[in-house]
């Protein structure tokens, strides 16, 4: 892939940065951590965007995609990561959207597709369930077919930011008697009907980012099928390719990089500059190589699925190298910021609280940032899970 910018590209880059500098929410600026925002801090800039259909930049044009290169889109992730903006969300953008219009009915594409450009209709992810997460066919929540509706019975995990969500997309057995992978169905679910309870779940930092589901006798309209009964499989792990390319987040973590090299740059060890000391500059030198390596194979990645292929196992590599990078840079800002970055305690800087970080503001969240993002190599399918989907189909062993 060629990397030197023509001259179009260039003015396209212009003309994204002067968008985002005009249009981002200066609210939404800088903010320290995000798992405690509201709904609408969450859907703001989403909401935005698509009013000027910017939103679901990856969707083929025929459903409100930009038609935009792989390198187009490159450089509008870069030009967001710069003001560290927050992105919409992915479960209707990335995972449910290109599964209904991959798969679904014409009444799902009218009905679901514009809610989710728009940012006005919130979808939550119900796959995963106590007893199946890495080894998700075995799930027990059922749909039983009772004349026009289906009855679903069980209970999902991790449902990540459930509370805020409008609709979900729950994997259920509809063929107790099929093998695993064969008797499961992809149902649409409207969060507002009768016998769902969503019930939070701490994470380590104190957030309420995650929760568990339970679905009791929930009825719904068998429309909401999509595709066919009993092969949901099928586009289950078609979400899951796509879920896995969006979590290398390498825009995202070259910002990072800058802002550790610069907290490096205040920071002293002995009298000097931390960004001078040869072992620390050694460690940030070696992530920000692993990064580069990661660029091209997102680069190549983005080529092929421009060229009309989508995500296949390559995006596991990705999910791979993208949260190890991801973590890397947390501990690393945890080092540089050292005892600075230890007292943070979520809550501390609410009202009547007087116990303000003594450290500079670049330190407060280093802690927690550094608990949160353990998740990222378990969500979207652990990491050792990545590993053996690559023996397997990349590497045929
Ligand atoms: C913050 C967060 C958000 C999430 N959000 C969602 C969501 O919105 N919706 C949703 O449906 N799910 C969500 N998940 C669930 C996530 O997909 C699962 O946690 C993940 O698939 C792992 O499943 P598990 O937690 O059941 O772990 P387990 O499957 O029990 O695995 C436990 C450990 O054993 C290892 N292991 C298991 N099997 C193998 C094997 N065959 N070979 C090698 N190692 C193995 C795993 O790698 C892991 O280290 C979320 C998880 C987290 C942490």
């Amino acid at each position: 892939m060629n990397l030197d910018f023509t001259t179009e590209e260039n003015a396209f880059r212009e003309e994204v940065r002067a968008f985002i500098r005009e249009n981002y929410p200066k609210e939404l600026m800088n903010m320290g951590t995000r798992e405690d925002l509201t709904r609408e801090q969450f859907l703001a800039w989403h909401k935005i965007l698509g009013k000027k259909d910017w939103s679901t930049v990856a969707w083929p044009k025929k459903y409100g995609g930009t038609g935009w290169t792989s390198t187009q889109r490159y450089i509008w992730s870069e030009e967001n990561a710069r003001v560290d903006a927050l992105m919409p969300l992915p479960f209707g953008v990335s995972m449910v959207g290109p599964v209904i219009y991959t798969f679904g009915s014409e009444e799902q594409k009218e009905r679901h597709l514009p809610g989710i450009r728009s940012g006005d209709v919130w979808w939550a992810q119900g796959y995963s369930e106590p007893g199946a997460g890495s080894d998700l066919a075995s799930l027990k929540t059922t749909a039983v077919r009772d004349g026009d509706h289906y009855v679903i019975n069980g209970q999902k995990t991790w449902t990540t930011l459930a509370q805020h969500a409008d609709w979900g997309f729950f994997l259920c057995r509809t063929d107790p008697s099929a093998k695993q992978q064969e008797g499961i169905s992809f149902i649409l679910v409207d969060m507002k009907t009768p016998g769902i309870e969503v019930r939070p779940i701490k994470l380590i930092d104190g957030t309420h980012e995650v929760n568990e589901t339970w679905l009791t006798d929930v009825r719904v309209p068998v429309e909401n099928l999509v595709g066919k009964e009993n092969e949901g499989w099928t586009y289950a792990k078609f979400l899951l390719a796509h879920e896995r390319s969006g979590i290398a987040g390498v825009a995202r973590s070259k910002r990072g990089i800058e802002r550790l090299r610069d907290i490096a740059s205040s920071e002293s060890i002995d009298g000097e500059p931390l960004i001078a000391n040869g072992d620390f500059a050694r460690k940030i030198s070696q992530l920000e190589i692993d990064l580069t390596a990661l660029e091209f194979t997102e680069l190549r990645t983005l080529a092929s699925e421009a060229a009309g292929k989508g995500p296949g196992p390559e995006s596991s590599i990705l999910k791979i190298k993208g949260t190890e990078i991801q973590q890397r840079l947390t501990e690393l800002t945890l080092e540089a910021v050292g005892n600075y970055g230890a007292p943070y305690a979520r809550g501390m800087e609410g009202h009547g609280v007087n116990d303000l970080n003594v450290g500079p503001d670049y330190s407060n969240h280093a802690a927690d940032t550094y608990f949160n993002m353990r998740k990222t190599s378990i969500y979207g399918g652990s990491n050792e899970i990545q590993r053996n989907i690559i023996t397997k189909m990349i590497l045929g062993l």
